[in-house]
């Protein structure tokens, strides 16, 4: 029996950071918190779609329709079922928009602020950073075009990463107008790849024949182009006005980024604002979070037009970025250790525990008795912030000892008064 290639197993305690479960469960809820912070609400979709659902807004020349895709049929009797094809979404904006007009979401509210986090399915090659089964969150706010939302999302975007630990990223951002100007920076593409074939790489014809835009997205970071054409030159003064606007909030909020006029973005339902959250440390995949503005998207399912606006951030890179500090914090999840000195105290032990779980905290008890004094290690080897001992005397007076494990200091308390005192002595109230 064995892994699928692409695909991990997460679990406590794994040598591998993106394989620990512990971590993972410290940082999706850091993660989510934070977006509760911004008010997002979320939203869960089905981890199966029908392909149209894909094809429809990403583009049938992108990466992901044309060869990423897990597609399947139904099969009764060695006879297909029907003629639709399923597949495992490789995304979740799409899956999102469907659900969204499915729900008539925006009847029930003018602006929707949406999130989701899962596993998403791409078979690309497997490589650092990069899975066949990997794990996104993503943001989406659907209904409005006020500029403000494109700040927010950015800075949301900017705090998820932050969250983490991360300092060393940038924020680059660019317009890439509407479609009328898509199509004239793709034809004007096309037309400076072939004055300069002789630079070009063969491969990289192929790209540009199909779609002269994911030249763009894919491979001039080969090439040393300077004059190659870019998005600012054909927008329109609507989108150079929007521009300048997201420009001059991020400005007097202080977020740092970078204007990258030859940022396009591999997913066909884009316009005017795109925006990449990078970091060096990453290697060759050096995207922690991609998005921008796509208010075709909705219409383009059939629904009444909608400006939209999000983003999707890869966990794993988050994790493979967690600052060391994160790590060890996601670590410091046991409040009291709980060591008794023999096993006829196992009783009473597991009282106290019951009646600290009860008030919320996180309590680690060894049924399988062991010497005290290895307990008492493995209190320490599993970062408990507390100790509690039941040794003869605190038998003997029904009462505990806490240790604090980071100042050294001592308390004794009575069992029928644990609600109580522990919050005097716990720096961790509940
Ligand atoms: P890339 O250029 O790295 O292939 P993309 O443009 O295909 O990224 P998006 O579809 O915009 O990526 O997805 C947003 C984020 O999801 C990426 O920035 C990355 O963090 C993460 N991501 C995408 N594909 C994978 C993958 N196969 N494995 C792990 N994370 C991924
Ligand atoms: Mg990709």
């Amino acid at each position: 029996m064995k892994l699928i290639k692409g695909f991990r197993d997460i679990f406590p305690y794994s040598d591998n950071v993106i394989e620990d479960s512990v971590l993972w469960n410290f940082i999706e809820k850091s993660i989510s918190s934070k977006l509760e912070n911004y008010n997002f609400e979320k939203i869960i979709t089905p981890i199966i779609e029908n392909k149209t659902t894909f094809n429809t807004g990403i583009g049938n020349d992108t990466d992901i329709i044309s060869k990423e895709m897990y597609e399947f049929l139904l099969y009764k009797d060695s006879q297909v079922t029907n003629d639709i094809i399923y597949c495992l979404r490789p995304e979740g904006t799409a899956s999102t928009v469907r659900s969204y007009l499915e729900n008539s979401l925006f009847k029930r509210r003018k602006i929707n602020k949406l999130y989701y986090m899962g596993p998403m399915f791409r078979y690309e090659r497997s490589q650092k950073g990069r899975y066949r089964q990997f794990y996104q969150v993503g943001a989406e706010i659907l209904g409005s075009k006020d500029i403000f939302y494109e700040f927010e999302l950015i800075s949301l975007g900017v705090d998820l990463i932050k969250e983490t630990g991360i300092d060393d990223f940038v924020v680059e951002i660019n317009s890439i107008g509407d479609i009328n100007s898509l199509n004239k920076l793709s034809e004007e593409v096309r037309n400076f790849t072939n004055k300069n074939k002789e630079k070009i790489q063969d491969s990289d014809f192929e790209i540009i024949n199909k779609n002269p835009l994911r030249f763009l997205d894919k491979a001039i970071h080969k090439y040393n182009f300077e004059d190659i054409p870019k998005s600012s030159d054909f927008i329109s003064s609507d989108s150079k006005l929007r521009f300048d606007e997201i420009i001059n909030l991020l400005d007097k909020n202080n977020i740092k980024f970078n204007i990258n006029h030859q940022l396009v973005r591999g997913l066909d339902y884009y316009n005017d604002l795109v925006f990449e959250i990078k970091s060096d440390s990453l290697g060759a995949q050096d995207t922690i979070l991609a998005g921008g503005r796509y208010d075709k998207l909705v219409s383009k399912f059939g629904g009444p037009e909608t400006f939209c606006v999000g983003f999707a951030a890869g966990i794993e890179r988050l994790i493979l970025l967690s600052s060391s500090d994160v790590r060890k914090k996601a670590y410091e999840r046991i409040d009291f250790y709980v060591a008794y000195q023999k096993p006829d105290f196992k009783e009473f032990a597991n009282e106290v525990c019951s009646r600290l779980r009860k008030i919320g905290f996180n309590v680690l008890i060894e049924y399988e008795f062991k010497n005290f004094v290895k307990q008492i290690k493995s209190a320490d080897k599993m970062n408990s912030k507390m100790l509690i001992t039941i040794g003869e005397e605190e038998m003997n007076a029904k009462s505990i000892k806490i240790k604090d494990m980071s100042s050294g200091k001592e308390d004794i308390i009575k069992n029928k008064n644990i609600e109580k005192d522990i919050k005097n002595i716990s720096n961790n109230e509940k």
